[in-house]
């Protein structure tokens, strides 16, 4: 049965009916033979959509579990599909011959369950005829567990799919648009992703990519649209960790061996200058050697073999994604031209020595830090292009703008202050380059508006987060994921409802709660907790943790979402998410909230000569003097989480005006091994991914829903029925079983048209084309 409903083969066939087997010798206490298992398989079919049926995560687990062992990672759960991250490449299961096979099933929803049929599925919906409408497919899960391998991998699908064949005809002169979209993969993941603990290619930004079809249905654009890059990693990673990939891409050294070429695991994602035609040869292989920096290069940087970089831990530590040479490839074809490629290169090699200066305190309040390193000063000074007086200086001393004559105060800082200047302009930088590049990126694939008409977007967004930790950044993504599992719920309700008006049935799903009590409680109005943070940076008034903590807990303590915060010696607060409850530490959070920028790092940069930096800071000449006002300040601040709070809900409304698919990425375990799966691991992303919530929610309304004719295929033997072909035969036995199920007939005709609402449902329903 696993074969029938969600389309596998026989390696998961075996698998499902031994765990069958085993279920039910648990349930009759003794042996059953295998010869009776064909009938018992037949009437119990275990798929994760009956299994989620029945209630129980446990069963979905077991589902999931007997179909990862048999190498089955995708399976279909209402309108959920579930992937389960094989860690282990499996290059046959994203072919392009695969994809094509899709594109052209009848029925691709018969085939096996894969990120392809979701691919096919809004492939074909924006080509109806009748009603085409914009589609989206929300990609999630937790860190690691597959959500940008498989946003690249239905990229990948569309490009196949959805190439137009006359920008094929000239790619010589203007390279096909797809290509493009693809390319701008390697340049967003160098710049915007790391090696975590969790993830050695961790996403450290939000995506998502919208992609633009013509009336004919061929890919004519992209555009990309990102979130809360985690720019703090620029200037501070954990020990155990990595700074943004492109760092060490340039410290690279030529000929490096890299330990697997990316390409290998995910075919067709590098691509050499000129495409091929897919239809003609394969995509030739990159080379298991990566050209890193010509060592001209690296001496131009000022990145001699073996040189110590504060902020580039791990750099011994050689991955896949360290190939320089992909990225640069992917540059230039984005139109990212040498030139300006060195110029961003010599940025990121200039903040590199910015993070080894070190600052000694002077031993006098009145005197600034003195530099630890002169070299460094000087060679940060000169790759970035700027005078290296006013840099040091800076860093050191604030300018106050204070009095009726705002007259300037110069104070110098303490040795941690000049540490934080000099991280907020790593930071500063690298934001806005990373902002520069998607900028640059959209305008080499974003399609004249009037030349597409309908488009499918992909949301790769981080999952529900809850660290023993939990500070802004945890805040702001389990508040979107709250606002996308609210769209979820809303959708899969609507689409239920939909399907019983189709069958004539009426139920309605009053009782139903969704999570809008805890969104009230993040961000609602008057009073949530973003307003009330936003409140202390309005205020910019000092104010403890622990008053903060007593702030948002006396302020909202009507809210059933607000967790009691009794035991915690941390001022702290705990929200009770759908997915479970996270504690969110109150320490930090108002000035992260803030993320102040000294006006005088702005004006420093607005300095430099460098062609790149000029550009990422214009010099406004309507500018008036910024210095740092004093006291209290009334101003509105554009705080980090009103800013997200408008991108959110931005993303919402293109969301809500499209067809949403969901694809659900769960990590089988944490340490990214293949064939082994961690039962409880996996059960607490089930429920932070919103299954179990979806599971209690269809068990609402009619959580099963069969055929008529699969109804009798599966449950005839039960009466040792044999159905005939004919339509009157097949009612005729359905009828039969009905029967059989409640007794009596009129009993299930009287509780078929409509139930009260609210009320408990009659246990099974005849519909007009289901049961
Ligand atoms: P993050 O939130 O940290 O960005 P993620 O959900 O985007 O995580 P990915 O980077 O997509 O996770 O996947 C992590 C790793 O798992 C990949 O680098 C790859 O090695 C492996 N992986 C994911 N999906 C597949 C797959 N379908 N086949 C083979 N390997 C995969
Ligand atoms: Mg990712």
């Amino acid at each position: 049965m696993l074969q029938q409903v969600n389309g596998h083969s026989s390696g998961s066939d075996a698998q499902g009916r031994e765990s069958l087997r085993e279920d039910l010798q648990e349930f009759l206490g003794g042996e059953v033979p295998l010869h009776q298992l064909d009938d018992l398989t037949k009437v119990n079919p275990v798929t994760l959509e009956t299994e989620s049926a029945k209630g129980t995560s446990a069963s979905v687990l077991r589902c999931l579990q007997a179909r990862y062992t048999a190498d089955t990672f995708y399976t279909n759960a209402g309108c959920t599909l579930v992937a389960l991250n094989p860690f282990k490449p499996v290059p046959q299961l994203y072919s392009p011959e695969l994809m094509r096979e899709y594109h052209a099933a009848p029925q691709p929803q018969k085939l096996k369950p894969h990120i392809f049929t979701v691919g096919e599925q809004t492939y074909r919906n924006v080509r109806s005829l009748i009603e085409p409408v914009n589609q989206s497919i929300v990609v999630s899960g937790e860190s690691g567990a597959g959500k940008t391998w498989t946003s690249r991998c239905l990229m990948k699908f569309y490009a196949v799919v959805a190439a137009s064949p006359t920008s094929w005809e000239s790619h010589k002169i203007a390279e096909r648009i797809e290509q493009r979209i693809l390319n701008s993969n390697p340049v967003m993941e160098a710049f915007g992703n790391a090696c975590t603990l969790r993830n050695n290619n961790s996403s450290r930004f939000g995506k998502f990519i919208q992609l633009q079809l013509n009336r004919d249905h061929q890919m004519t654009g992209a555009a990309i649209q990102t979130y809360l890059l985690e720019k703090t990693r620029v200037a501070c990673q954990d020990s155990t960790e990595r700074n943004f990939h492109i760092f060490y891409q340039v410290c690279t050294r030529r000929g490096l061996q890299l330990p697997r070429c990316r390409a290998e695991m995910a075919p067709g994602l590098c691509r050499p200058r000129l495409p091929q035609n897919p239809q003609l040869s394969p995509p030739p292989r990159l080379p298991q050697i990566c050209k890193g920096a010509s060592a001209d290069e690296r001496l131009q940087w000022h990145l001699p073999e073996g040189a110590a970089f504060s902020w580039l831990p791990n750099p011994e530590r050689t991955l896949e994604e360290d190939c320089f040479e992909v990225t640069r490839e992917a540059m230039l074809h984005l139109g990212i031209d040498a030139p300006t490629q060195n110029n961003i290169f010599q940025a990121l090699a200039g903040l590199l020595h910015l993070g080894n200066i070190r600052f000694a305190d002077s031993g006098d309040e009145a005197q600034p830090c003195r530099p630890m390193d002169d070299g460094a000063v000087r060679t940060s000074a000169l790759l970035l292009r700027l005078p290296e007086d006013p840099l040091l200086e800076t860093l050191r001393i604030r300018t106050i703008r204070a009095g009726r004559q705002q007259q300037v105060f110069r104070k110098p800082c303490s040795q941690a202050e000049c540490d934080t200047r000099r991280d907020c302009l790593a930071k500063l930088v690298y934001a806005r380059l990373f902002d520069w590049l998607v900028s640059v990126i959209n305008s080499s694939v974003c399609a004249d508006p009037a030349s597409w008409t309908t488009f499918i977007g992909l949301l790769d967004v981080y999952g529900f987060e809850s660290f023993p930790h939990n500070s802004l950044e945890q805040l702001c993504i389990n508040y979107a994921n709250e606002k996308l599992q609210q769209h979820f719920v809303a959708h899969y309700l609507r689409a239920q409802q939909e399907e019983y008006a189709v069958e004539g049935l009426e139920w309605s799903f009053v009782n139903y709660q969704d999570n809008q009590t805890c969104l009230d409680l993040i961000e609602g109005s008057p009073i949530s907790i973003c307003s009330l943070i936003n409140e202390e940076c309005r205020l910019n008034r000092p104010s403890s943790a622990a008053q903060l903590q007593t702030r948002i807990e006396s302020a909202l303590a009507g809210s059933p979402c607000l967790g009691h915060n009794k035991l915690s010696p941390e001022p702290s607060f705990i929200v009770l998410h759908y997915a479970g409850s996270v504690r969110y530490h109150t320490a930090g959070l108002v000035e992260k909230n803030k993320d102040p920028i000294p006006p005088e790092l702005t004006r420093l940069l607005q300095q430099s000569q460098d062609p790149l930096l000029k550009v990422l800071f214009p010099a406004d000449p309507e500018e008036k003097s910024q210095e740092e006002p004093s006291g209290q300040s009334r101003a509105p601040v554009l705080t980090v989480v009103s800013k997200f709070k408008a991108s959110l809900e931005q993303l919402l409304q293109v969301l809500q005006a499209t067809t949403p698919h969901y694809i659900r990425c769960i990590k089988p375990n944490s340490q990214g091994r293949a064939q082994a799966l961690h039962r409880e691991e996996v059960l607490n992303q089930l429920e932070a991914c919103g299954l179990v919530e979806t599971i209690h929610i269809s068990a609402a309304g009619f959580p099963i829903r069969v055929s008529h004719r699969t109804f009798v295929e599966r449950y005839a033997s039960l009466r040792r029925l044999h159905p005939q072909g004919s339509p009157h035969a097949e009612q005729a036995t359905l009828r039969a079983l009905l029967q059989d199920i409640l007794h009596t007939l009129p009993a299930l005709e009287a509780a078929t048209p409509a139930a009260p609402a609210g009320a408990t449902p009659a246990p099974v329903h005849c519909g007009r084309t289901k049961v």
